[in-house]
């Protein structure tokens, strides 16, 4: 048989509503790429990403929703034992911004993992017509356990997006079995 590429594997999922951002933040975490022309019904499915950390070789899974969240029929098989749930939101649709509600239900109805880091993002912060302000998504972040970052997809905001999602979402997600 052949060595094992990684000593652990991690189930990442990336939900919200259609049109957040959500298949461009993966691209931008996995490949560094930003795609204007991002058709938002043509999601990525499925991406891999190899990261060290504390000396270990990690495996990420990361998940798309490839559309389906149009219709909100995710089901229980693509939360299924997610350690980090990545929410976003669009900073400039204050619907997205309220239906994290939802998000956040559905993840209390499927994911069997109680111990999951949920991760709320604002995406589209290069934008000027912003909608929610950051205290905003702060605080509902953290009233209800969440990490909270500001991104974008476009320019990368601040730092680079793949360093932020890696390092503060992952490492926390990974410490309890490091
Ligand atoms: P999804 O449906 O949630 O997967 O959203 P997409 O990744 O398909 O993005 C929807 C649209 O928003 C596309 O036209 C993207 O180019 C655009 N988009 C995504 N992220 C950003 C961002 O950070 N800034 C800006 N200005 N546009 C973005």
């Amino acid at each position: 048989m052949a060595e094992s590429t990684h000593d652990h594997l991690f189930k990442l999922l990336i939900i919200g509503d259609s049109g957040v951002g959500k298949s461009s933040i993966l691209l931008r975490f996995c490949d560094d790429e930003f795609n204007e022309k991002q058709a938002s019904t043509i999601g990525v499915d499925f991406k891999t990403k190899f990261l060290q950390v504390r000396g270990k070789k990690l495996k990420l899974a990361l998940w798309d929703t490839a559309g389906q969240e149009r219709f909100r029929t995710l089901t229980s098989s693509y939360y299924r034992g997610a350690q980090g749930i990545i929410l976003c939101y669009d900073c400039t649709q204050r619907s997205s911004f309220e239906h994290v509600k939802f998000w956040q239900d559905e993840v209390r109805k499927y994911s069997t993992n109680q111990d999951a880091i949920l991760m709320l993002v604002s995406n589209k912060v290069d934008l000027a017509d912003q909608q929610v302000t950051r205290t905003e998504g702060e605080e509902f972040a953290f009233a209800n356990s969440m990490m909270f970052i500001e991104t974008s997809a476009k320019t990368r905001h601040k730092k680079n997006i793949r360093f932020m999602l890696a390092r503060r979402t992952l490492v926390s997600a990974m410490a309890t079995v490091l």
